[in-house]
């Protein structure tokens, strides 16, 4: 009865209303309605009532003002106008998308970056106004296509350099039906302020009654006063006192969590932004659209027991296979006592009332607890990880209360179980004292001293709370004595969940990648050679025969092994980027569930938009993207030696359990850099993109800044 009741209520009420207004607007005309862009423009004018004059709205439209692109429905995928915010001045524009090399980039990662990377300075402080915080959604959000309702938020990091995180629920729908691509934010506001869109009526609102207080707490008093519908995004106390790994949450829970985005915020006094869109997409062939889009949801839903809820209890259970994966403290051990399936499946039929998923995901793959004397909450498969095994604890009910408090904070769980996790080991060293923790019981380890750490790290109170706002690198070289070998990281960012000292791939892809870590960018041929199961060692099979076929290798199909990784990683992130710059979930995708494949995207895409979809064009978009993010951190300085894990992976192996005795060896993990660089035409001395890659690439102009800045070894190949 209860796993009824779980499947059977995948989406909000407001989700549903979504669904059904896209149902009966989006994908067929009207009857009696030519699809012209007239009528469909008197359509939506109906249906929102809304006389469109930009300077009469009071926003200022600049020069290539089109006010037009909000009057009439999205068509060819994209809605037709970027967002210019300056919070210094006020001043609010608008331009035409078309003024942007929108086929180049196909949308929001790939949008993102261009913006970031030409209009944002070369030694740019994170939390300086001179950065800009950029919002893109891609051109299948807003289309009835399943789990197409991601977007993408990239600025510097003030953690790892290159910032950006993804965010899925209604507020990216909103964004695109209210008629952006793209929000651009740039400058500083003298006083606490939210940017609230609705349509296209863009303004400041006054902030002061929300600053201080709880991400969701603040969404629920903008909610209370805006238009039914209203979607907000929002940071917390964290965000507000630049905590280097304060994240950005959404309604819904939905959160961009990782790099740092929430100080980028608040260093911009932007307390949140609401949007509301009643504007509508139009398909040119809907009912092809349709079609495959019901193949698509169909073909979800056969899948269904593998998938709904995958993220909150069954990502340590059946997708990584065996729960002596995830890491344990700070890389201390690979099992411990009560750690095991039956602790996870209890937890998910006593505390689990529903699976839930972002808007059109037939996926759900999170839970929704329902834990007595707690709110009810969002647990996906990090934050659960994140406050559970890698505080060795096995109080999953304790773990809800940290989730809940540490988005109450608007702090990213997986830094802060990772940092937490470091104060702990830190503190067993002797290299923390007690007299530095002052106040805070280090060793009572519960989810009480757990609140207490968030507490101090989003106010940035006392000793421990002012070092660790910092995150862990910049603490660690802080507190001397040795602390910095303790901490795992890339460029800063702390990795998730899996013990890369095991999966050999996903140790690659956390070095390699933009930002730092590939939450989702990594390797199921990898992870088949876990599976021993009669299915899971004929998906193996297959695994071998296409790593052969594709790397000239059956080894990248075995965790353990370093060969093929650097091809395998370099795709799969190629792959993922363009998932990201469409719209859609990189969890869908062939690099982490499977359920559909590029092909199907591509499918979708060429209905949806009037892109060339050739599989190779959009694999071209995808990988001037990487390109452009690479160059990005190169001009910042960053070189193959920041493509790196911390000391202590390669010099301390997994302690204990079926995977006791691996580590990453040093000279292997180098060769299968030198291998992704080789596959990327990227210098391999300096992990710098080639001047041969970008000119192929239309990156002309980053070869020669490269060049200019870095000097002219640096950008050959
Ligand atoms: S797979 Fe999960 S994260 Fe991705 S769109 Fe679906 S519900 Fe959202």
């Amino acid at each position: 009865m209860k796993d009824e009741i779980k499947k059977g209520t995948n989406e909000s009420k407001e989700e549903r209303k979504m669904a059904d207004k896209e149902k009966k607007v989006s994908n067929k005309p009207t009857k009696g309605e030519e699809k012209t862009g007239n009528v469909s423009r008197r359509r939506f004018l109906k249906s929102t009532g809304l006389v469109v004059g930009g300077a009469a709205a009071g926003i200022y439209i600049g020069n290539n003002s089109h006010a037009l692109a909000h009057e009439t429905p999205i068509k060819d995928g994209y809605a037709g106008t970027v967002l210019r915010v300056n919070l210094t001045t006020g001043k609010i524009i608008m331009e035409p998308t078309t003024n942007y090399e929108i086929g180049k980039y196909i949308g929001a990662r790939g949008l993102n970056i261009k913006t970031l990377y030409d209009e944002v300075k070369a030694g740019t402080d994170a939390l300086s106004p001179e950065n800009k915080l950029i919002l893109g959604v891609g051109p299948l959000v807003g289309t009835r296509a399943p789990s197409t309702s991601r977007m993408t938020i990239t600025a510097m990091s003030p953690l790892c350099t290159y910032g950006e995180s993804n965010i899925g629920g209604l507020f990216p729908i909103q964004l695109k039906f209210a008629g952006y691509d793209q929000v651009i934010i740039s400058g500083r506001s003298k006083k606490p302020v939210y940017l609230s869109i609705v349509n296209d009526k863009a303004e400041l609102k006054d902030a002061a009654h929300i600053w201080g207080k709880g991400a969701h707490e603040a969404q629920d008093a903008i909610i209370k006063t805006a238009d039914a519908g209203t979607q907000v995004i929002s940071i917390g106390p964290a965000g507000e006192n630049l905590v280097r790994y304060a994240c950005i949450k959404g309604t819904g829970k939905n959160t961009a969590g990782r790099t740092g985005l929430g100080a980028v915020m608040g260093s911009k006094n932007l307390k949140a932004i609401a949007a509301r869109g009643t504007g509508s997409t139009e398909l040119d062939k809907p009912k092809r659209f349709l079609e495959i889009n019901k193949k698509l949801y169909k073909g979800i839903e056969a899948v269904s027991d593998h998938v709904n809820g995958i993220c909150a209890t069954q990502v340590p259970k059946n997708f990584m296979v065996d729960p002596s994966l995830a890491v344990i403290g700070n890389y201390e051990a690979s099992s411990m006592e009560g750690w095991n399936n039956e602790l996870l499946d209890k937890f998910d039929k006593d505390y689990i009332d529903k699976y839930v998923g972002c808007a059109k995901c037939p996926i759900r793959c999170y839970g929704r607890t329902n834990v007595p004397g707690l709110p009810k909450t969002i647990v996906a498969c990090f934050p659960m990880g994140d406050f559970s095994s890698r505080l060795k604890s096995t109080n999953l009910v304790g773990m809800v209360e940290n989730v809940t408090m540490c988005n109450h904070y608007g702090l990213d769980a997986t830094s802060t179980g990772a940092v937490i996790a470091l104060i702990y080991e830190l503190y067993d060293k002797g290299i923390l004292t007690k007299e530095d923790a002052e106040d805070i019981p280090l060793d009572r380890r519960d989810k009480d001293t757990v609140n207490i750490l968030m507490r101090k790290i989003a106010y940035r109170e006392g000793k421990i709370g002012k070092l660790f706002a910092e995150g862990s690198v910049r603490a660690a070289r802080e507190i001397g004595k040795g602390a910095e070998y303790y901490v795992v990281h890339t460029r800063g960012l702390e990795p998730p969940l899996a013990d890369t000292r095991i999966v050999k791939g996903k140790a690659l892809s956390n070095a390699v990648v933009s930002r730092g870590e590939s939450t989702r960018a990594f390797g199921p041929p990898e992870m088949s050679s876990f599976d021993k199961t009669p299915k899971g060692l004929e998906k193996h099979e297959k695994a071998k025969k296409q790593m052969k076929e594709l790397y000239g290798t059956e080894k990248a199909a075995f965790h353990y092994e370093y060969d093929g990784k650097g091809a395998l990683i370099s795709r799969m992130d190629i792959v993922t980027t363009v998932y990201d710059c469409v719209g859609a979930c990189k969890f869908a995708s062939d690099a982490v569930l499977g359920v559909f494949g590029l092909d199907d995207l591509l499918q979708m895409l060429s209905l949806a938009t009037d892109i060339d979809c050739s599989e190779q064009e959009v694999f071209v978009a995808g990988e001037r993207t990487v390109n452009l993010e690479r160059a990005f951190l190169a001009r910042e300085g960053i070189t193959r030696d920041d493509d790196d894990l911390g000391e202590k992976l390669f010099k301390e192996p997994v302690p204990s359990g079926p995977h006791k005795g691996d580590i990453l060896e040093r000279d292997k993990f180098e060769k299968m850099k030198s291998d992704f660089y080789n596959v990327r035409g990227w210098d391999v001395q300096t992990g710098v993109p080639g001047r041969k890659k970008l000119e192929e690439l239309g990156l002309d102009y980053v070869a020669d800044e490269l060049e200019t800045i870095l000097g002219t070894s640096t950008a050959k190949g």
